[in-house]
């Protein structure tokens, strides 16, 4: 029997199969889970629902995250369906191209608010509703990035998002804390998916970590589901408010040279 038996999650992000919620929730099922699907607008029905289907999973629901009223209406069809619930899973993110890449100083006032009310804000709503159907504690993941608290060139607006997001996932640990539930951020370094080749060069920094960080690995959808499951299960039950790497261990190196580098 999985260590996830008996408990029921609603993941929001999954566009493809590629998408880190994707890896999130196979890993979910796998591990014994029921697992309920949000996904972002009409164009991508046509890929979630057949993947939904593939795997059995028969909760999927439209839900832009800017709208209170969508969201308000996916956690009371989630409510109907499972009647309370254990895991959320929050994947999402969007920042305007014109917004990530170029100059840090020319990012938009608009772009601004809608990467953060999008990529950060969105979290703390998701968060409430969840909490009203977790009668009995429950575990949150939201996803992050390192560019959250160190410079990655070209991550710009999305980089000031994900430190206002691991700050929303400290202050909503302290918050519902005492329900029992608990809030992390997943943190991973660079995975190919749609969100990651909105990112100018990306490529090239995947290329780079492999070779810089201390495991010489890249990251894949399948770690971060590991990690998710370990947080989710009664395992990681004295675990919240933290920050949790997934990036075979890039963010301990001061100078991402390698001994390699300093010999040639
Ligand atoms: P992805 O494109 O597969 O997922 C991003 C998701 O956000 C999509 O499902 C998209 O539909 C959803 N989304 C965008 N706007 C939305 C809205 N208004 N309402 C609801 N959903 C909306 O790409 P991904 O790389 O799997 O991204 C998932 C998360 O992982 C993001 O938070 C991303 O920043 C984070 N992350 C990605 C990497 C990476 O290298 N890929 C690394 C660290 C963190």
């Amino acid at each position: 029997m999985g260590v996830l038996a008996g408990k029921t999650a609603l993941v929001f992000g999954v566009a493809n199969k590629r998408s880190i919620a994707w890896g999130i929730v196979e890993a979910l099922l796998r591990e014994g889970a029921t697992v309920g699907l949000s996904y972002a607008g009409e164009v991508l029905e046509k890929r979630v629902l057949p993947l939904a289907e593939e795997v059995g999973i028969d909760f999927v629901e439209q839900c832009d995250v800017t709208s209170d009223e969508q969201i308000a209406a996916t956690f009371a069809k989630a409510q109907a369906k499972f009647g309370t619930i254990d895991i959320l899973v929050h994947s999402v993110a969007y920042a305007p191209g014109e917004d990530l890449g170029g100059r840090f100083r020319d990012v938009s006032r608009d772009g601004f608010k809608m990467a953060l009310d999008i990529s950060a804000y969105s979290l703390i709503p998701l968060a409430r509703h969840a909490a009203e159907i977790m009668p009995d504690g429950g575990s949150i993941m939201a996803l992050s990035y390192y560019a959250a608290e160190k410079v990655v060139p070209r991550y710009n607006v999305m980089a000031v998002a994900k430190a206002a997001l691991e700050n929303i996932v400290r202050y909503l640990a302290a918050d519902l804390g005492p329900q029992g539930i608990r809030v992390n951020a997943l943190s991973p370094g660079p995975i190919k998916t749609l969100a990651a080749a909105g990112v100018p060069g990306f490529r090239m920094m995947l290329k780079y970590s492999e070779k810089v960080t201390p495991l010489r690995s890249q990251v894949t959808q399948e770690d971060v589901g590991n990690v998710a499951v370990f947080l989710a299960s009664d395992w990681g039950r004295q675990v919240t408010g933290e920050t949790v790497y997934i990036d075979g261990g890039y963010h301990i190196l001061g100078l991402t040279m390698t001994e390699e580098d300093l010999e040639s």
